[in-house]
């Protein structure tokens, strides 16, 4: 099966908020396989079911795997949930929704999170640096928010400028195509 398409910003689902997930369905699973297969291509650290166009309070998040000789190892979180957060930590962010921009962003550094598994059962974990700071930015997928939502205006409008300017092109670009 062809792998989904990550939406890309300015698609006006990434703005939308998910729904929970009431029940841990078959679909749910394969929609989490889905996104898996979509993150290890890629490749990235985490995906949340709302970039693939799915409304659905899902994420993915595997921060060790590119670094080498490491195995995956994903967490797949149903309706997760930030109970506690602490300290504040900044790295610099990227997203595949968000083509060829990275930014620092300043998020908690340690954040605690309630969540539902793949078998329906309740998990609590306690996560720190990128994986907290990766939980941090998928959550905020699952509420129509972005990581450029997060930095100061001039760079988003610098990034939004830039972003529109290779749309046209592109856009323009098909059409000069044809008169060869
Ligand atoms: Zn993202």
């Amino acid at each position: 099966m062809p792998l989904r398409r990550v939406l890309q910003f300015p698609d006006r689902r990434l703005r939308d908020v998910s729904k929970p997930i009431e029940a841990v369905t078959d679909e749910i699973r394969a929609l989490a396989q889905d996104m898996l297969d979509v993150m290890y291509d890629e490749p990235g650290i985490g995906l949340a079911a709302p970039q693939l166009g799915v409304p659905v309070r899902l994420i993915v998040v595997d921060v060790g795997w590119t670094e080498e000789g490491a195995e995956k190892s994903p967490r797949v979180l149903v309706n997760p949930e930030i109970v506690e957060s602490e300290g504040k930590t900044t790295w610099n962010e990227g997203c595949l929704s968000v083509p060829e921009f990275q930014a620092d962003v300043e998020r908690a550094e340690r954040v605690r999170l309630r969540a539902t598994d793949l078998d329906g059962n309740a998990v609590e974990i306690e996560a720190e640096g990128l994986e907290a700071v990766c939980f941090q930015h998928e959550i905020d997928h699952l509420d129509g928010v972005l990581f450029i939502d997060r930095i100061s205006r001039l760079k988003r409008s610098m990034y939004v400028r830039r972003r529109e300017k290779q749309l046209r092109q592109e856009r323009e670009e098909p059409g000069s195509q044809t008169a060869v």
